[in-house]
């Protein structure tokens, strides 16, 4: 009939049945990484004109016995669907605070601040906020030093809970910045409901922004926007002196890409 035939289309084909299969093994893999130890963290140096270093991203790095470094663009989804995000961003966020507080003792990076990246699932599980305090507590890290980066995904979900766990851990002291700003579907309105720091330009719009006027317009319209707002505005994905030279002249100020450095196990 039409029917099988159709299941057969969505079943049998076999470049997708491998996909689902390679997903179904990594994902189990996923799941014994933490106590293997394969979590590695990255950092990559964040800088405000003309040559600050304000602090790093972290990054997570998945070093596979087998498969060599796996893409977080690959794992963290699967571990966001698994909810295996939740052990392992607190792991993240563990580590990111004992090396903040580490930091204290040296003066050449007591005050550096390190961006972490956090999944919406872990700010739908309930006591997120406990966790984090937990965390600074038991590690000692200064709060103002912490930044969370979320995305406007968060807002999808409940704008109401999202706006009321960022402001009680806004409260601990810690800061938020919104990643890959302008890729998202959701309105502007939020921009004013949530307790942000800074608005971190999206990698896709840097990228052209001096070749492409659509591009220009929007990162023009980004920095404006955060200005306006009282918000940081950071840039991702600055490869060249012209991008660099570009958001200097139309007022941003903090960089990140590799023009200034790559993401990488130390520190520098
Ligand atoms: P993201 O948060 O947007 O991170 C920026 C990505 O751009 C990183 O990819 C970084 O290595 C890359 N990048 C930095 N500078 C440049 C540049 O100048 N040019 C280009 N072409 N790329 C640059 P990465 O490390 O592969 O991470 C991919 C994504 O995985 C991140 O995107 C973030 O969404 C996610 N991710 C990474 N670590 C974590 C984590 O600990 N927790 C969660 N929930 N997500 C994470
Ligand atoms: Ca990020
Ligand atoms: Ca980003
Ligand atoms: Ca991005």
């Amino acid at each position: 009939t039409r029917h099988a035939g159709l299941n057969r289309i969505a079943f049998f084909n076999p470049e997708m049945q491998a996909k689902v299969v390679e997903h179904v093994l990594l994902e189990d893999q996923l799941r014994s990484a933490l106590k293997e130890n394969q979590f590695v963290l990255y950092f990559q140096p964040q800088v405000q004109f003309p040559d600050t270093r304000v602090g790093y991203e972290v990054l997570l790095r998945w070093q596979h016995p087998e498969r060599g470094m796996v893409s977080p663009a690959v794992f963290i989804p699967l571990a966001e669907k698994s909810r295996l995000i939740l052990p392992i961003g607190r792991w993240v966020l563990e580590q990111a605070c004992q090396t903040l507080a580490r930091w204290q003792d040296d003066p050449a990076k007591a005050s550096w601040q390190l961006a972490v990246n956090v999944s919406v699932v872990q700010f739908q599980g309930v006591g997120f906020t406990e966790q984090v305090a937990t965390i600074i507590r038991q590690t000692g890290a200064p709060p103002r030093l912490l930044k969370l980066e979320v995305t406007e995904s968060l807002l999808m979900e409940d704008p109401e809970r999202v706006a009321q766990v960022m402001s009680e851990i806004r409260g601990l002291g810690v800061r938020f910045s919104l990643d890959d700003f302008g890729t998202g579907y959701s309105s502007l309105s939020y921009l004013k409901r949530l307790s942000l720091d800074q608005i971190k330009i999206d990698q896709s719009f840097v990228r052209d922004v001096t070749t492409n006027p659509a591009s220009a317009a929007i990162v023009d319209s980004i920095i404006g926007l955060s200005q306006g707002l009282g918000l940081e505005v950071i840039a991702e994905g600055v490869e060249t002196g012209a991008q660099r030279d570009w958001l200097v002249a139309h007022g941003c100020d903090h960089f990140q890409g590799y023009l200034f450095g790559r993401p990488g196990p130390e520190v520098f």
